[in-house]
């Protein structure tokens, strides 16, 4: 049987003995490469679940939709990895309840998913451990080793360049599960903290105050670059980050359900005079 035949199967299970009320998984797209997110609540309709090689958006950000979780019914979520770090990070960061979340697990390593062994997040502690400091895939990874190489100057003219294309749709944001704020500062136009015309300043401070913002929470798990209309390579700030923090505080992010926020956590001892 079929990874995908299983988890309709599985699927169905579920809503059938009322174990959740929802799964949410992947449907056909507009085009043969692209899926759709699909919101399933009645049996019947399990039967247009896809799972595929291009199941690839991380859907965990749609859990922490307003009121979904709150009646404390279950969902289920088809989630690769770094769909399941972003579960630990929601969870640590208090926007949902991990046992209310039912996980289909699988990869699509090689272009073919295979199944994940486990439903609940912390089933997957030891598979999260493994990818501590390695890549989730490659893409971008030729263009990451060239930025790498440049001089601090260089990379600045690259990442200005970048960011003049930005058209300040805020897809990125709308895209990312750990954008979750119901409003966010970019928004707050009393005071006017970023400027909302898709200037070089505003677009500069934009993207920077989001790289930093994700730090330490960030997934990797692409939803952002695959969303932006202008195509600039987001993820690739934020690995930069996320390689930063791993260096300095030995943090992966997402690595359990109780990991402090890396940029919202202090020691009282600490003996930076900037706290003290
Ligand atoms: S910043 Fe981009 S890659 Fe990182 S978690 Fe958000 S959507 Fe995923
Ligand atoms: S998706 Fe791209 S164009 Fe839109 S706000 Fe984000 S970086 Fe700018």
């Amino acid at each position: 049987m079929s990874i995908e035949q299983q988890y309709r199967t599985r699927a169905k299970e579920l809503l059938s003995s009322g174990e959740v009320k929802m799964v949410i998984g992947y449907s056909k797209g507009s085009t043969p490469d692209r899926r759709r997110p699909a919101f399933i609540s009645t049996p019947e309709d399990v039967e247009t679940l896809v799972l595929d090689g291009a199941c690839i958006a991380n859907l965990s950000g749609y859990l922490v939709t307003e009121g979904l979780l709150s009646d404390e019914k279950r969902v289920a979520v088809f989630l690769r990895p770094e769909g399941i770090r972003a579960i630990n990070i929601l969870a640590a960061e208090f926007q949902l309840n991990a046992a209310q979340v039912e996980i289909l697990g699988f990869n699509t390593e090689g272009n073919e998913p295979t199944a994940l062994s486990g439903s609940k997040v912390d089933d997957f502690a030891e598979l999260i451990g493994t990818l501590k400091g390695i890549i989730p895939d490659t893409a971008g990874e030729e263009l990451y080793k060239k930025l790498e190489a440049m001089s601090p100057q260089e990379r600045f003219d690259f990442w200005q360049s970048e960011f003049s294309k930005c058209i300040k749709c805020y897809a990125c944001r709308q895209a990312c599960p750990m954008c979750y704020c119901r409003r966010c500062i970019v928004d707050n136009n009393q005071p006017q903290w970023v400027n909302t015309s898709s200037h070089t300043l505003g677009n500069f401070e934009w993207n920077i105050v989001r790289a930093f913002h994700l730090s330490g929470r960030c997934v990797e798990c692409g939803n952002c670059d695959r969303a932006c209309p202008v195509n600039i390579p987001l993820r690739l700030i934020n690995r930069k980050m996320a390689g930063e923090v791993l260096e300095a505080f030995d943090h992966f992010a997402g690595s359990s359900q109780t990991q402090e926020p890396v940029m919202a956590s202090f020691k009282k001892d600490d003996t930076e005079t900037f706290i003290l």
